[in-house]
């Protein structure tokens, strides 16, 4: 069956780093693979085309594929847009009409980048986190929100926190699934001891847990998380938890693995459908300079063979290929230590297709 992939590069390096992901995919369907690419505007690129940030043609693309590869968007030249018009409505509106709810971000530490991270290598080396976050429910879209004058005539702000059973069970699914296919271990975070959303979050995932006998739950509250994952990071496997707590481990998490150019995302609908993308942004102040460290953008197409294609062999393959340009010693200047050589996008990419080739 053909692989059908959306390729939106977006704005800033997003056409440079979607390019070296493409020298990727050029080389596996050199060697048989089934997979068709097309692309597509979106974000500024979007309004610069088709007057909107999400175009029509472009939803289109998006909904007649298996997958989506996005690169990132945004730019100063954007800031003054109207809201509606802004680049991220861009993303936030594929997220939502593709029913995106599951975010999954691995924070992996490769050992010849342990002395990026910013805490002690002996802490992070090794280190292998998947963070699965709930991405279109809890506070972020509860209703009523909003201001109002309270009783005593004071103007107050408020959002509402909930979850449906529904809801936590279709997140909570994807979590003890990812963690039968890893290391078995999944850590539900919440704040059941305060929130009421939380304790009928932690009552479903531990009944949940019944029909995966095979990987060993537990739970830990927001806060514990926060202070477990910068003194002791590698205790974790898989995490699971909602929107708000998600937002803030997950950019935690990737913090511990060095530079924000290393990690991928994948966010998959109920049939493992997904957009894949860096977690980083558009990076005006680098683009055009062939600086820009493409790995993040290669990794969310490995994301992309594992999670929508099932393809973990192909998904392990193109790990395995940025791991050897990193052992090879090559280096953008976002991971590079002092007295490294540092090479720029286009040869880091050259450099993956050559491992990849020679694998
Ligand atoms: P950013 O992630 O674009 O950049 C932060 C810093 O990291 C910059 O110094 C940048 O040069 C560097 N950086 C980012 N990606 C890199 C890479 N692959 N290689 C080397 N260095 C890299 O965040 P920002 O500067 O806060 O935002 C810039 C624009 O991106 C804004 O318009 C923002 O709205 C947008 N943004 C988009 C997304 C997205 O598309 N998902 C996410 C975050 C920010």
């Amino acid at each position: 069956m053909t692989m059908k992939i959306a390729i939106l590069p977006g704005d800033g390096i997003g056409p440079e780093i979607c390019a070296e992901a493409s020298k990727v995919l050029d080389v596996l369907r050199a060697e048989g693979l089934d997979v068709t690419t097309a692309e597509a505007p979106i974000g500024g690129a979007g309004y610069d085309a088709a007057g909107h940030p999400l175009p029509d043609a472009t939803l289109a693309l998006a909904k007649s594929s298996d997958a989506v590869l996005m690169g990132a968007v945004g730019g100063p030249q954007y800031d003054t847009l109207p809201r509606a018009l802004r680049p991220e409505q861009g993303i936030l509106g594929i997220r939502k009409a593709l029913g995106l709810f599951a975010n999954l971000r691995p924070a992996l530490l490769y050992p010849e980048l342990a002395s990026a991270s910013s805490l002690k290598p002996e802490v992070v080396a090794g280190l292998d986190i998947l963070i699965v976050r709930e991405l279109t429910g809890d506070i972020y879209f509860g209703q009523p929100r909003g201001r109002r004058t309270n009783a005593a005539g004071e103007v107050e702000g408020f959002d509402t926190m909930h979850y449906a059973v529904p809801e936590i069970q279709r997140i909570a699914r994807v979590a003890f699934e990812a963690a039968r296919k890893r290391g078995g271990k999944l850590c539900s975070v919440d704040k059941a001891n305060v929130l009421d959303t939380s304790i009928l979050w932690r009552e479903t995932v531990t009944a949940l847990a019944v029909e995966y006998p095979d990987v060993a739950l537990s739970h830990m509250y927001v806060d514990n998380a926060a202070m477990q994952l910068v003194r002791a990071p590698k205790q974790f496997d898989v995490i699971v938890t909602g929107n708000l707590f998600g937002d803030i481990l997950s950019d935690e998490a990737s913090m511990l693995a060095g530079s924000i150019g290393m990690l991928p995302s994948a966010s998959l609908d109920a049939n493992a459908k997904g957009l894949y993308e860096p977690i980083h942004g558009s990076a005006p102040d680098i683009v055009g300079r062939d600086i820009a460290n493409p790995l993040a953008t290669i990794l969310s197409l490995a994301l992309m063979f594992r999670h929508t294609f099932a393809r973990e062999d192909v998904a392990r393959r193109i790990e395995a290929a940025v791991r050897a340009a990193l052992e090879r010693g090559m280096r953008t200047a976002d991971i590079a230590q002092r007295g490294d050589a540092v090479v720029g996008t286009r040869a880091m990419g050259d450099a993956v297709v050559g491992a990849l080739r020679a694998a």
